[in-house]
């Protein structure tokens, strides 16, 4: 179901953006070399604690997932592209880190992730990090009342592509509000002017996410970490953003 915002409850909904956006600065600075997953998660649990958030994953338990998730961040390392489940590992120098985290502040959801790198960087895998982060620049832009989820997809999808990446639409942008996942789906790659058009009130989560080689996934033993088939690199870049007849408004905002 397309849910619509009022202007008052988008005003309400900028809580949680705001909290999701610093919790992302201060697990950012936290990357560091030597650091590991499971102090990055505990440092989020504590973040929520603080100001009396709500994790969105920790009960989260979707028909792909082996189990609930347990931890309320996830972190995904190098081959891991979506979903990575917190483990006992340590950050080694050069290792590429997404970070995606949703949280609920009164009762309203946010959800964000960005990629960085862990001490001394590889050209390519700044290059992959900045394509996802342009790929979501263009997808936000093309998010304006009147235009179609379509365009959205289809600046996505082109920007990919034409920085020589191919775009894997198994798992993409979704509604936000209430709950962390809901209507409208936002593939990432698609046919401009296509699908539900645009309205002030829509928010919603854009997430552009690519590897550097195959387009294929699979599921690692864990039951939630989705890995690059070939062992490529993976970078994951999102933004929950309000439609409004002002244009887009980014309430993730760093
Ligand atoms: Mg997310």
């Amino acid at each position: 179901m397309i849910e619509l915002r009022t202007p008052a409850e988008i005003d309400e909904m900028r809580a949680a953006g705001t909290f999701v956006a610093n919790t992302l600065t201060e697990l950012v600075a936290a990357s560091q070399v030597g650091v590991n997953l499971l102090a990055l998660d505990s440092l989020a649990a504590k973040l929520i604690r603080r100001v009396g958030a709500t994790s969105c994953y920790v009960d989260y338990h979707p028909s792909f997932g082996a189990m609930p998730f347990g931890k309320v961040l996830c972190t995904s390392v190098n081959d891991a592209a979506l979903h990575g489940l917190p483990h006992d590992y340590a950050l080694k120098n050069g290792d590429v880190l997404s970070l995606d985290f949703a949280a609920s502040v009164n009762g309203w959801v946010a959800d964000s992730a960005v990629t960085v790198i862990v001490g001394t960087p590889r050209p390519e895998d700044v290059t992959l990090i900045e394509t996802t982060e342009r790929a979501l620049a263009a997808g936000i832009a093309a998010a304006t009342v009147g235009a179609r989820i379509g365009d959205i997809s289809a600046a996505i999808g082109e920007l990919s592509r034409a920085a020589g990446y191919s775009v894997n639409v198994d798992f993409g942008g979704h509604g936000v509000g209430r709950t962390m996942h809901g209507d409208p789906h936002i593939p990432n790659d698609g046919r401009p002017g296509r699908g539900l058009p645009l309205r002030a009130g829509l928010v919603f989560a854009i997430e552009p996410w690519l590897m550097e080689g195959t387009d294929r996934i699979f599921t690692d033993p864990d039951g939630w970490t989705l890995r690059s088939l070939d062992g490529s690199r993976a970078a994951h870049s999102e933004h929950t953003i309000a439609i409004t007849d002002a244009g887009p408004v980014v309430l993730t905002a760093r």
